[in-house]
């Protein structure tokens, strides 16, 4: 497999391209606009969206196996190109389960694995009756195309939940808002002989539903990391996927885990492993859907913290100065992801700061209180005060 088919150009698919470079990798990639991340790194485009089958179609043409950077698209178009042998990595059919998040949860619940109350808000008889089971606040999702807190809403009383549900109900998903004490993340990968393998368990902290730090590793049990990754194992093999898979999950002041949600596709909990890792996740990603041996996702510092640098404005402005003193800290690497707009919440960098080496025996202790501390350096000089 030397020609892979990525559909969707945003930063995702531009942060495979030195893994490619290195694993003498093609990337054609199918994106809408010429000023896309990933239009610089490509062998070859298609401009399109990524729901245009018609360009997928042109695509497949051009390379040996398809994947995803972005999982918008329309899958029952697709499948007639899956019949017609273009090989798709992951498979169709594991994504299928997982577009929508209703049927999300239906899968993973039905598989076993703990998941926070939900039902499906046109499906449920006596929804009022569910609502009072599952109490004020409640979290309220857009079933379909929510991203980076886009259509996730916390819903405080009645009243709120009224109003929102104006629009069509059966675009939306109800479910208990879950007083987690922590919220944790884990990438994990299988290969096409169905090797397993688990970057370390992060913590990761949002605000306003975007993720704003990543802090690897997170200060947990041995045994919570065991289940962790036995999620997983569960998960990636009853979807046969081949690939890179995101798992976010919600740790309770209880210890108990629950999942959040799937992303099946490199995460931003995982670009932390771009510096920190042996093999990234986006090197790890190329070769699952090349057919190569998985590589080692294990850390090679102590530590490290991820930070977002997230749109704050509207502007075309390239932020030189701050992203220079931010580079000036030890240890930090900053990836600027070629934007030409900035608006407020979207993600136009990041920055990934390794922890001393030294430290070691402190452990995630030591990531956790060392981390935090960079992340609040880098938000003070990139947000404005
Ligand atoms: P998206 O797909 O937009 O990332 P998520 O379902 O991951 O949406 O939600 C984004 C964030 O919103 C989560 O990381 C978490 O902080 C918060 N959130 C989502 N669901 C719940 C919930 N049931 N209870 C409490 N907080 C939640």
């Amino acid at each position: 497999m030397k020609r892979v088919g990525v559909i969707g150009g945003g930063q995702l698919a531009s942060m495979m391209a030195d893994a490619a470079q290195k694993l003498g990798v093609e990337l054609v990639i199918q994106t809408p606009s010429k000023q896309d991340p990933a239009v610089s790194i490509a062998q070859e485009l298609v401009f399109a969206p990524v729901d245009d089958t018609s360009a997928t179609e042109i695509l497949a043409k051009k390379c040996d196996v398809i994947t995803f950077e972005n999982e918008f698209v329309n899958l029952q178009a697709l499948s007639v190109l899956a019949q017609q042998g273009v090989c798709f990595r992951p498979r169709l059919e594991a994504l299928a389960p997982l577009l929508d998040k209703y049927h999300q949860r239906c899968y993973l619940r039905d598989l076993g694995l703990p998941v926070p109350k939900f039902f499906a808000v046109d499906e449920a008889e006596n929804l009022k009756s569910k609502i009072e089971y599952l109490g004020f606040p409640l979290v309220l999702k857009s079933r379909r195309h929510g991203y980076d807190g886009q259509g996730t809403f916390i819903i405080p009383d009645l009243a709120t939940l009224e109003q929102k549900l104006t629009l069509n109900q059966s675009l939306f998903l109800l479910e208990e808002f879950v007083p987690f004490e922590r919220e944790l993340a884990v990438i994990a990968a299988r290969s096409v002989e169905g090797e397993i393998i688990t970057y370390p368990v992060v913590e990761t902290q949002q605000e306003q539903q975007v993720c704003r730090r990543v802090i690897a590793p997170a200060q947990i049990t041995p045994n919570q990391v065991a289940e962790i990754q036995a999620i997983a194992h569960t998960l990636l093999n009853s979807l046969e996927v081949v690939g890179i898979f995101g798992i976010e999950l919600f740790l309770g002041a209880d210890g108990k885990i629950l999942v959040n949600e799937i992303a099946p596709r490199t995460h931003n909990s995982g670009h932390f492993s771009l510096d920190a890792c042996e093999t990234s996740q986006f090197e790890q990603h190329l070769r699952a859907v090349c057919g190569l041996p998985l590589g080692n996702p294990a850390l090679q510092c102590a530590g490290a913290v991820m930070v977002n640098l997230l749109g704050y404005e509207n502007s075309h402005s390239e932020y030189q100065s701050q992203r220079q003193k931010i580079a000036e800290i030890p240890q930090a690497h900053v990836h600027w992801y070629g934007k030409t707009e900035s608006r407020p919440g979207r993600k136009l960098g990041h920055v990934t700061v390794l922890l001393d080496n030294q430290n070691r025996e402190s452990g995630s202790a030591y990531a956790v209180g060392v981390g935090t501390a960079i992340a609040h350096t880098i938000e003070s000089i990139w947000y404005p005060r």
